[in-house]
């Protein structure tokens, strides 16, 4: 077979055109370079448009908190450029027990004034746009009353769906960059030599300084050995879409008590170790599907409703009805009432590391695979194309 003919040349190359690989290409616009982005795929479809749109920026901490607060900025300048919808809507976190109202508590008051305020079981209720019928501590069915909650200030939200493809269409518009879809990543050649800096991709190769593969949970056909070293996998969810009736309108993302034993900053509180005892206890259906029930609603109406996590190296390709239907079940008891339509479901993929939140590695000179391995990449992804940056020098 002959060589690949050059097709193009640039400063950076960015292997996949989702959220991480996106942020990766403004970072790079942002600091003058020529910048391509080429995606196997004929627009996003991956990860960064199945997701809630969520920017779970308040509940992150440390490191991650820092990386989301430098995400936020961006999503919201960026939204602007490209025209895509963004709300600085903050996160609603619903209390139904007194265990969960405890870590609200704890976090509030270990936070600045507002960051995370605490609210009553009827501020809880106007938010969601619920039923007044349901009073202020409403019943939520099963599951209890809803005894208060907190809002959560520097969370945002976007339309995954149209966040992507808008941000993708800005680029692609920008002198210095370009985004070529249904172009494959197939290999670098040798970094030293007559090839060196040449990449070759499914329709020939590119000439580029630095190479960055943001290619998500596909990060192990590429790369198995970086994919070992930090024991990532798949994780599969469950997801779901919603018609409510009426014209409610509830502008938080809304995050309930599973998703207060995954966030770190909720996770990490002492009342945490209370609450998980108490979910084992009651809510073990929910625990065996490792659930964060929790939904947003689209500019729409409908509501992107979620999520079970399931870990694997492959992910199977079947959706288990009882796990939707018993998401389902806590989403409709938080959204007050049975009438909520399932309109379209879906599975979508992450990749996963028990060691790491992110993976930025050098795999030879000129070429860094970066992939966020747990599910908050529209969360921290900005932030963390900043700083793939800051070390590249
Ligand atoms: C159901 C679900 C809910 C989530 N909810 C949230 C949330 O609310 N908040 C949050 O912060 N995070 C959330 N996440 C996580 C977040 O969506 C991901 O971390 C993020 O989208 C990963 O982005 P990515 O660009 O790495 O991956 P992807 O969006 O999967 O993009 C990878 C791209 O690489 C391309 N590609 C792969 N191989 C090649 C190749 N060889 N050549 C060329 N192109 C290639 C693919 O076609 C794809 O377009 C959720 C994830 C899921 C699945």
């Amino acid at each position: 077979m002959n060589a690949p003919s050059l097709v193009a040349e640039c400063d950076v190359l960015i292997v996949g055109a989702g959220i991480i690989g996106l942020a990766h290409a403004t970072e790079a616009l942002r600091r003058g370079l020529t910048v391509m982005v080429i995606d196997r795929d004929s627009r996003a479809v991956g990860a960064s448009v199945r997701n809630f749109g969520h920017c779970c920026v308040t509940a992150q901490s440390g490191d991650l908190l820092e990386l989301a607060q430098t995400a936020r900025e961006r999503w919201l300048h960026f939204s602007g450029l490209a025209g895509f919808f963004s709300v600085e809507s903050g996160g609603l976190a619903v209390a139904r027990s007194t265990e969960e109202l405890a870590v609200l508590e704890e976090l509030s008051a270990s936070r600045e004034t507002g960051q995370v305020r605490l609210v009553t079981g009827a501020e809880v209720n106007d938010r969601l746009d619920r039923d007044g019928s349901l009073g202020s501590a409403g019943s939520a069915g099963s599951a209890g009353l809803i005894v208060g909650g907190a809002v959560l200030r520097d969370d945002i939200r976007v339309d995954p769906r149209q966040a992507v493809a808008a941000l993708a269409a800005w680029l692609d518009d920008q002198p210095g960059a370009r985004v070529w879809w249904r172009t494959s990543f197939l290999a670098a050649a040798e970094p030293t030599g007559i090839g060196a800096g040449l990449v070759r991709t499914s329709r020939g190769s590119i000439r580029a300084e630095r190479t960055i593969v943001c290619v998500g949970h596909d990060l192990d056909y590429l790369y198995p050995e970086v994919a070992d070293e930090y024991e990532v996998q798949r994780c599969s969810l469950q997801m779901a879409r919603l018609e409510l009736p009426g014209a409610r309108r509830i502008a938080p993302a809304v995050l309930t008590g599973t998703s207060m034993l995954r966030y770190p900053a909720f996770a990490q509180t002492r009342a945490a170790t209370q609450l998980r005892r108490v979910m084992d206890d009651r809510h073990p259906d929910l625990v065996d599907i490792d659930a964060n029930v929790m939904f947003t609603q689209r500019p729409d109406g409908t509501i992107i409703a979620g999520d079970s996590h399931h870990y694997d190296q492959s992910v199977a390709p079947f959706l288990a009805e009882p796990t939707t239907d018993l998401l389902l079940r806590h989403v409709r008891e938080v959204l007050g009432g049975p009438d909520a339509r399932v309109i379209e479901r879906w599975q979508g993929v992450y990749a996963s590391s028990p060691l790491q939140s992110y993976v930025i590695a050098d795999i030879e000179p000129g070429l860094t695979a970066v992939s966020i391995t747990s599910g908050v990449g529209m969360t921290i992804g900005f932030g963390v194309a900043a700083r793939t940056f800051q070390t590249l020098g």
